[in-house]
């Protein structure tokens, strides 16, 4: 999961910052959206109902999370992973199938200890961001220096900071959104070199999840290409209380951190691809996806495997209800958790006919309560809207707005101009499992499932009937979207 929609909103906060006296520059008619016809409707209706009713998502989902299980980009389980979405798609009915290869950065997690020395010495329950290089074989010890965020660790200075050890003590907001995850989030992917850049000799932050398990979370974070690499690991919540509690008495607090994770050169990975081809010479594509990797810690059972099987289960259940007009095509993407490989190496393998994808759609923020729906189309199809809500009436009845730019995988459609549909779901559950231990197949409720599945059979149905146009997206940062978003989210993958 990755904060994506946060572009969204810089959009509109750069179209609000525009001076009120600016004339609005004349709008270019837009082209007609169409209507869906009667047919479609009912088709849609149809796909969404067996949906409601379908075993063959949770089945599936059954057998990734029990024969593959953790997945991370370039691992043995995640060529595993690759094996099941071909055989998985050629059991569905799906055609085409093929594995398109990608190569993934690889990176070994090895081992990690922390504990605290001082005043009162206890075990901490953490584990190694992904991509953190190894502490000295010795370890590391040092007074520990808490901050809430980055801009409260440069306000401390280097004479706070050098030879100690960051805590970035900042809680995630839990919200039905998912909003706290992008505001949470900085302090994983950029807090090591901050601190680094300050003389720490390591950094720990509190999980960046809505738990109080004593599980940490995991994810992604990155060096700068220059400075210095210090380890950066993950406390779990009850353990980042208990070295908050310990700093709050105001005695020094030492900490001793030692970590074996390294990276391991590159590996080859791949993502899956299956279709319901459409009809004629003409036909655009409907490409929908989630991605296939995990990270090591569960068994990627809601991030994402559910998102991979909500999509095929989805497009069986959109072809069964009547031949589409647009190819149907369904893409496990490759390494979204450590550098989005598959994701940019669709958009640059299949620039070529981007203009014939009419439309994208992502699911990858876990089988939860369905709430509403979110559109990115292009000017002018705000009349679209309504059938779309009408058909999904029994799974949501909120309508977002028209501000999604997709998730993490589908984004470099979006900034190329392919429009977007999107569930909005319960990211509060979600962020409770999101990246921990936790993300097991057990956690899976078959009726949240299957909403979901009926929810995209419906959207995907309307969307390869060929009915409608959905306009194009603007280039991305080129100009703001053209309906305010109602809740501003991040977009957490
Ligand atoms: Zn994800």
């Amino acid at each position: 999961m990755r904060p994506v929609r946060a572009f969204a909103a810089a959009l509109i906060v750069l179209a609000s910052a525009a001076p009120a006296h600016a004339a609005p520059a004349p709008a270019a008619p837009a082209p007609a959206a169409g209507a869906f016809s009667q047919a479609t409707l009912t088709r849609a209706r149809a796909a969404r109902d067996a949906g409601l009713r379908d075993d063959a998502g949770y089945d599936a989902l059954r057998e990734l999370c029990t024969q593959v299980g953790p997945r991370l980009a370039g691992s043995p389980g995640d060529a595993r992973a690759v094996a099941w979405g071909l055989e998985t798609m050629k059991r569905m009915g799906f055609s085409n199938v093929r594995a398109e290869t990608v190569t993934v950065p690889r990176w070994e997690r090895g081992e990690c200890h922390v504990e605290i020395t001082a005043p009162w010495p206890q075990p901490l329950v953490a584990c190694a961001l992904g991509g953190s290089v190894a502490t000295p074989e010795e370890g590391v010890e040092a007074e520990v220096v808490a901050a809430g965020s980055i801009d409260e660790l440069k306000a401390l200075g280097e004479a706070r900071v050098r030879g100690r050890i960051v805590f970035f003590r900042g809680h995630m907001e839990r919200a039905r959104t998912g909003m706290g995850y992008g505001a949470a989030v900085t302090v994983r992917g950029r807090g090591a070199s901050e601190a680094a850049k300050l003389g720490a000799v390591g950094v720990l932050i509190r999980s960046i999840g809505t738990d109080s398990n004593r599980d940490p979370h995991t994810g992604a974070m990155r060096y700068d290409s220059t400075g210095t690499r210090i380890a950066a690991l993950s406390l779990s919540a009850p353990d980042a209380d208990l070295l908050d509690r310990q700093i709050a008495s105001g005695k020094a607090v030492r900490l001793r951190m030692r970590n074996t994770s390294r990276s391991a050169g590159v590996a080859v990975s791949a993502k899956v691809i299956g279709e319901f081809p459409g009809r004629g010479a003409g036909a655009g594509i409907v490409v929908v996806g989630g991605h296939l990797d995990s990270w090591d810690l569960g068994q990627g059972a809601h991030d994402d495997g559910a998102g991979c099987v909500i999509m095929l289960a989805a497009a069986k259940h959109a072809a069964a209800a009547g031949p589409p007009r647009h190819t149907i095509r369904v893409v496990l993407f490759a390494n979204e958790e450590f550098g989005l490989s598959g994701a940019r190496g669709y958009a640059t393998r299949h620039e070529a006919e981007l203009a014939r994808h009419v439309v994208a759609m992502e699911s990858d923020l876990g089988a939860f309560d369905v709430w509403g729906l979110e559109t990115g189309f292009g000017p002018g199809r705000e009349t679209l809207v309504t059938p779309l809500m009408s058909v999904l009436a029994p799974v949501c009845t909120e309508y977002v707005g028209n501000g999604t730019r997709g998730g993490a995988d589908t984004g470099p459609l979006t900034s190329r101009g392919v429009p977007a549909l999107q569930l909005a779901t319960d990211a509060r559950p979600y962020f409770d499992l999101h990246h921990s231990a936790n993300d097991t197949f057990d956690k899976v409720d078959v009726a949240l499932l299957r909403e979901n599945i009926a929810g995209y059979a419906a959207l995907i149905v309307m969307a390869a009937s060929g009915d409608v146009d959905f306009g194009r997206l603007p280039p991305a940062a080129a100009t703001p979207v053209a309906t305010p978003v109602a809740t501003p989210a991040a977009t957490p993958r």
